[in-house]
């Protein structure tokens, strides 16, 4: 079936599906994996379906687009009576957009580096912000993202600051044709979130997120196998 023809919901009950199956392979309980539908460059009518088909948690990659649709899909969804979602902020976070992501957002998953730890901690008034500490895993050139050594050091500074909290790590896997290639960068991703006493572990997309689970992805970011290929 082509997404043409087949609606958010099923494409959302599929990706459920799949989920349990890669939880259940790895003996975890399904109930520790949150899916994350990444709604970027899809309107807020695509959301309401997700939304209305059970998704709760919503990730965006650029601020400037989330901000209008998250007040759209609040209007929408108490309009038509449905939980209001939570939303994932999963991209790269330029410092100027900090205090309006932290402001809409409940949870940024791409802080790669300790100046905006600073920003969040200025902005932030008399608010908690959880965030994820992205990494840079393979060290690609092109990627946003601490070096995995440079982690230990980043989550000292961010447990100095009383306005952050680092509930985890992020990293975005390179591109690969088979996902087992990628399980070698989420082996090593969940081991430096055990080394630090880190809970949170967003890794997995479309291409890659069964492998992610079953090296202990906490949460999945996927965007196409739900809404479809991006235009
Ligand atoms: C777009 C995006 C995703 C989702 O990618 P899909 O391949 O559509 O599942 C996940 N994480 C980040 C950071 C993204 O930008």
């Amino acid at each position: 079936m082509t997404a043409a023809t087949t609606s958010i919901a099923d494409r959302a009950a599929g990706v459920r599906q799949r989920i349990a199956r890669a939880c259940e392979r790895a003996g975890r309980d399904p109930g520790e994996v949150r899916l994350i539908a990444v709604s970027k460059t899809f309107g807020p009518e695509a959301v309401a379906e997700a939304l209305a088909a059970g998704v709760t948690d919503f990730g965006e990659n650029r601020v400037q687009e989330a901000l209008p649709k998250i007040a759209a899909v609040a209007g929408v969804a108490a309009e038509r009576g449905l939980p209001a979602p939570r939303w994932h902020m999963v991209g790269h976070l330029q410092s100027n957009k900090a205090r309006a992501a932290a402001g809409a957002f409940a949870i940024l998953h791409g802080i790669d580096s300790t100046r905006l730890l600073d920003v969040l901690e200025r902005t932030a008034g008399d608010r908690i912000i959880p965030v994820l500490l992205e990494v840079n895993v393979a060290g690609e050139a092109t990627k946003y993202g601490f070096a995995p050594d440079d982690v230990a050091a980043a989550l000292a500074y961010a447990r100095g600051l009383s306005r952050v909290r680092v509930e985890g790590l992020m990293t975005v896997a390179p591109p690969v044709r088979d996902p087992e290639e990628a399980r070698p960068v989420f082996r090593q991703l969940a081991g430096l979130a055990r080394e630090c006493g880190l809970r949170e572990l967003s890794m997995g997309m479309t291409g890659d997120f069964e492998v992610a689970i079953e090296e202990g992805a906490t949460m999945v970011r996927i965007g196409r196998a739900i809404f479809g290929e991006r235009a």
